[in-house]
């Protein structure tokens, strides 16, 4: 879906006047509010105006949700319809998403800042990701067993149950997608949790998960907070399944819920601190320096597989970090409603403060500041970006993740020494490699500590390719025929022939 930008900032902001929002949760086909009656703000972070006040689902909440789910599955009104059914009403789904793509666009940019554009870029992943495990539903076989001529070994898929996808704000529609479509795919029942901070978009897809047909009980949504409907989900006995996009820390509480639990599956997606490699024989170094720059200020950093650690060879770096320099400082923050901004507004007030504290926290630890990003919150929250050089491995700077638009830059002089700072991490989710020395490159790939590896270019990434991470940047793989085979168990049926 090519993404339309003939729409003006009047445009969008005549639209944004006119939109109006559900604030109620899903639950069993039917939109209500929180058992409690109690409710959260959402607020533009672009003005600080306050959009809805959205419903703050908790305990009780997920224990209507989770009964639902779970009678839905077990009424295998989708968990065993027809394969064709379920590929019919996804696809129906995905349609629907793409028809009323600048309306969710519109919900994502209000919600939490992220420029139009791309908001608009993240619905045509939404949709294709919708579309691409609709279409796995039916061409996916199970496995025969190669055993002796006296049985039949049957090795089948069968969807798990009840299935929970908790997810961030930073892609809000687009992770949601990432979880839901296989997982709905496979057969499972799914009940969404959207970050307390997005959940606009994920309510009025419940809309078109109905119209579109998905049974009642089958999809749900419940807008709250991590602690209170996300840690209800997590503890359940009635979730055989967590799907998670989000921070370390809480990946490991989930981990953490399961085993206080029912030990359901837990498949996390979680934080980073890329590495992205820039060795001296690279050619073209400004459009190196400025997918390096756009690596890390891309969605004001707030992105999961940021490239926040750039290592460039000595013998090329301050050359070089002077064009990524002269890259950033075309890339300042604008208004989000308007088509021609790169960045937008931090999410909110915490997180804003959040990366003025890492850049104060840098100064200190006596990295080099070559650019200096301006703060402004005389209405809402926007930082541009921040740029040190000079890092050495203890630098809180260079091993934490910010998630803002702070790049730490570190020298290597040996291929040898780039590998060791870049696997020198807590988190392995992304890494880049630029060079054009083919056994280089395949070398320094292979010894990456890192779900996936970017070569001469950075997040060059679609559906048909697995997405996650290794070490403490989490488990699982969304994305591709890998997604749906983790919201499936794995049954043996073993059958004795008489030969
Ligand atoms: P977060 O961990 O604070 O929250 C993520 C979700 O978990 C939210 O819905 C939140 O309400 C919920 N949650 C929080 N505490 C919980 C608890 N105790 N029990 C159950 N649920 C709880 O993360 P965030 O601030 O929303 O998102 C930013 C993080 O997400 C970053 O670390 C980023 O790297 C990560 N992320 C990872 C990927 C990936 O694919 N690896 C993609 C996007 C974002």
């Amino acid at each position: 879906m090519a993404v339309d930008n003939t729409k003006t900032l009047a445009d969008w902001q005549a639209k944004a006047a006119s939109l109006s929002f559900e604030t109620r949760a899903f639950i069993n086909g039917e939109f209500v509010a929180a058992v409690a009656g109690s409710t959260l703000t959402s607020i533009n972070p672009a003005t600080g105006s306050v959009l809805a006040e959205v419903a703050s689902c908790d305990a009780l909440d997920a224990e209507r949700a989770t009964q639902a789910a779970r009678a839905t599955f077990e009424s295998g009104v989708w968990s065993r319809c027809h394969p064709s059914k379920r590929k019919r009403v996804l696809l129906r789904l995905a349609d629907l998403v793409e028809t009323h793509r600048d309306e969710l666009a519109l919900l994502d940019t209000l919600d939490m800042g992220k420029p139009i554009s791309s908001s608009l870029g993240d619905l045509a992943g939404t949709v294709v990701c919708l579309r691409y495990q609709a279409e796995c539903i039916d061409k996916l076989y199970g496995e025969v067993a190669p055993t002796g001529e006296n049985a039949l070994g049957l090795v089948l898929r069968e969807p798990m149950g009840v299935v929970a996808a908790i997810v961030p704000w930073n892609f809000p529609l687009m992770m949601t997608s990432w979880k839901i479509a296989p997982a709905l795919a496979a057969g499972n029942s799914v009940i969404l949790k959207p970050s307390e901070k997005s959940p606009l978009s994920a309510l009025r897809l419940a809309h078109l998960a109905q119209e579109a047909g998905i049974p009642d009980g089958v999809f749900q949504v419940l807008p709250g907070y991590g602690h209170t409907v996300g840690k209800a989900l997590a503890l359940s006995m009635q979730v055989d399944c967590l799907a998670f996009t989000g921070s370390t820390a809480v990946g490991k509480q989930l981990m953490q819920y399961a085993g206080q639990s029912n030990l359901k599956r837990v498949f996390l997606e979680c934080g980073g601190k890329s590495p992205n490699i820039v060795f001296a024989d690279c050619q073209h170094l400004d459009a190196v320096a400025q997918s390096a720059a756009e690596a890390i200020f891309h969605n004001q950093g707030e992105v999961c597989i940021a490239g926040s650690r750039l290592l460039v060879e000595n013998s090329i770096r301050k050359d070089f970090v002077a064009r990524v320099v002269k890259a950033a400082e075309h890339m300042q923050p604008g208004d989000p409603l308007d088509p021609g901004s790169f960045m937008g507004a931090m999410v909110d007030e915490a997180q804003y403060l959040r990366v003025l504290d890492y850049i104060r926290q840098g100064k200190s630890e006596g990295a080099t500041l070559t650019l200096e990003g301006e703060a402004n919150h005389s209405q809402g929250y926007f930082l541009s970006p921040t740029i040190f050089d000079d890092l050495t491995p203890d630098m809180r700077i260079g091993r934490e993740e910010i998630f803002g638009p702070v790049l730490s830059v570190f020298g290597f002089d040996s291929e040898e020494q780039a590998i060791a700072l870049a696997n020198d991490s807590d988190f392995g989710l992304a890494a880049g490699v630029w060079s054009q020395d083919i056994d280089r490159i395949m070398r320094v790939s292979r010894r990456l500590q890192s779900g996936q590896v970017y070569v001469n270019n950075w997040a060059g990434i679609d559906q048909t390719v697995p997405f996650g991470g290794v070490k403490q940047s989490g488990n699982g793989r969304d994305k591709s025929l890998h997604a749906q085979e983790k919201y499936c168990e794995v049954k043996t049926v073993w059958m004795s022939l008489s030969v």
